[in-house]
């Protein structure tokens, strides 16, 4: 190799050197230059345009190419605010021109090997297999337009490793894979809770916690280092409750994750016993702490993960399309964000979550009762609830700082002023008038159809856990009073709840 290699700066970092003939290389520029101008295409090699109303998605910032986050309003873009979100834009235009439904097809990762190349290659060649002639005859007539057209684009955005589609596909187990599961389906009313995962790697504090919520809930959920700030391992976690007697829901964002190592994860987290899994998109590492994580790091939303964990489950197949002789076996869970965007918008994205492979849905954190009903009938009305098990996130306010942090700063969140009044009028007794506004909540939420139990977020504060499920009436069946929890030699400082310590919980389900 030479000293001096001025060529090789074209190659872009980390990439080898792709031959492309150069008709390919002619076509991408004319590509380029046309959809740029027109559609501000980002030449991901893989396009989506006809099924996100004529805008381009590679615009998110979080790469989402299957609707929008928890974090998405008619405002701006949670991550970057200085632009609006993409996908509220697509959901606008695609309602306008009477486009919706197609937003329920469960669209594939990129195919890194196209990004930056040209798509039109990919039609023409598919034009050629179906017959030009037969594809421009079949367009011309309005009854054979839809088939003609779909004939040619349908094989080029669902490639065969991926096939996705925009159908309901039922589990295609019976009896049920874990506790949580089996209880929803007995119609139990169930509470799950979450317990945050330990800053450092000891975990007694986390033992203790998974002890003390254990009698009271159905699962413990486990967050994967919200606000894109580490912290142990969800699936470390979800270990030790194991260890320690209790079923997890571990939590797993797609922010760390590429393909490979959600499929390696899951496989080896289902080995070790761990049966519900929850999957988010997770917050963006502009949210986290400096130095920033490289953004561009992008492989998979939530959506295609349920896709992809659903059909390694039921179809025993690898994304590669390699065959499983043991699949794993899990309950597939994801966020839901009925403040989000539009309720209507939501339960579009809700809907596909469910066709690609969510059983069951905890909710972003709810305040506003009666507003929950307009994100239901929505959902009834695209006939999902009776698909899909709904767990309303309910948490005890434990500070009017924490209340305000969370009503003016979180995505999805959204506290209605009679009650911030409530919190300031309680004084001195904050923390009490937050529990009673948690056990008003519950006991508004638990009687809406649909709603099938609530996930108790204690923001660090898990010895409320016992408390709220027993007020609430919510004990278990078959519960059995536990024994008093040995008290701690030296009391430990009390954890105090400062706005900065709010996201380790806030935005864990907010942006899904
Ligand atoms: S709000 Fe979420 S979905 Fe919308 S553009 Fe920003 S990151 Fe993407």
């Amino acid at each position: 190799m030479p000293i001096f290699t001025p060529a090789r700066r074209w190659q872009p970092p980390y990439y080898g050197f792709k031959r492309e003939k150069p008709s390919r290389r002619a076509l991408a520029a004319t590509e380029r230059v046309i959809k740029g101008a027109l559609f501000g295409c980002r030449m991901c090699g893989n396009c989506l345009l006809q099924e996100t109303a004529f805008i381009c998605s590679m615009e998110c910032p979080k790469g989402a190419r299957n609707g929008p986050c928890g974090g998405s309003t008619s405002e701006h873009c949670y991550v970057d605010p200085t632009r609006p979100c993409i996908w509220y834009k697509i959901y606008e235009r695609a309602e306008k021109l009477g486009r919706s439904e197609k937003l329920l097809e469960v669209l594939p990762p990129l195919d890194w090997d196209k990004v930056g190349t040209e798509t039109w290659g990919d039609v023409w060649e598919q034009m050629r297999k179906v017959g030009v002639k037969k594809f421009f005859g079949g367009i011309l007539s309005k009854e054979t337009r839809h088939t003609a057209w779909e004939s040619v684009f349908e094989p080029v955005r669902q490639p065969d490793w991926w096939q996705g589609d925009a159908v309901y596909h039922a589990p295609t187990y019976n009896e049920p894979i874990s506790e949580l599961e089996r209880r929803l389906k007995a119609g139990e009313f169930v509470v799950t809770a979450e317990v945050a995962p330990p800053l450092t790697s000891a975990t007694k504090k986390l033992c203790t916690n998974v002890n003390l919520v254990k009698p009271y809930v159905a699962a413990i959920n486990f967050t994967d280092s919200p606000s894109a700030t580490a912290r142990m391992s969800s699936w470390a976690c979800s270990i030790m409750a194991l260890q320690n007697g209790a079923e997890p829901v571990m939590q797993i964002a797609a922010r760390d994750r590429t393909r490979v190592g959600l499929q390696s994860e899951v496989l080896g987290a289902t080995a070790l016993g761990v049966k519900n899994i929850l999957c988010l998109s997770g917050d963006n590492a502009r949210m986290g702490p400096s130095p920033m994580s490289r953004l561009d790091v992008i492989d998979i939303d939530s959506i295609q993960m349920l896709w992809i964990l659903r059909r390694m489950r039921d179809e025993g197949k690898y994304l590669d399309g390699r065959e499983m002789k043991f699949p794993p076996k899990m309950f597939l869970g994801a966020a839901a964000s009925p403040y989000a965007s539009e309720p209507r918008f939501q339960a579009i994205r809700e809907q596909k979550k469910v066709n690609a492979g969510a059983q069951f849905f905890q909710t972003n954190l709810v305040f506003d009762a009666d507003r929950l009903d307009i994100w239901l009938n929505e959902l009834a009305k695209r006939d999902v609830l009776d698909k899909v098990y709904i767990l309303i996130g309910i948490t005890p306010i434990k500070s009017l700082k924490m209340a305000k942090y969370m009503n003016n700063e979180v995505p999805g969140i959204t506290i209605p002023d009679p009650l911030i009044k409530r919190l300031e009028n309680a004084g001195d007794k904050v923390e009490e008038e937050g529990v009673q506004i948690a056990l008003e909540l519950i006991e508004k939420v638990k009687t809406k159809p649909g709603v099938n139990g609530i996930h108790l977020m204690a923001v660090g504060w898990e010895e409320i856990v016992p408390r709220i499920v027993r007020e609430a009436g919510l004990l278990p069946v078959g519960f059995v009073e536990p024994p008093a929890m040995p008290k701690e030699p030296a009391k430990e400082k009390k954890l105090k709840l400062e706005p900065a310590a709010v996201p380790v919980v806030a935005p864990t389900v907010s942006t899904n």
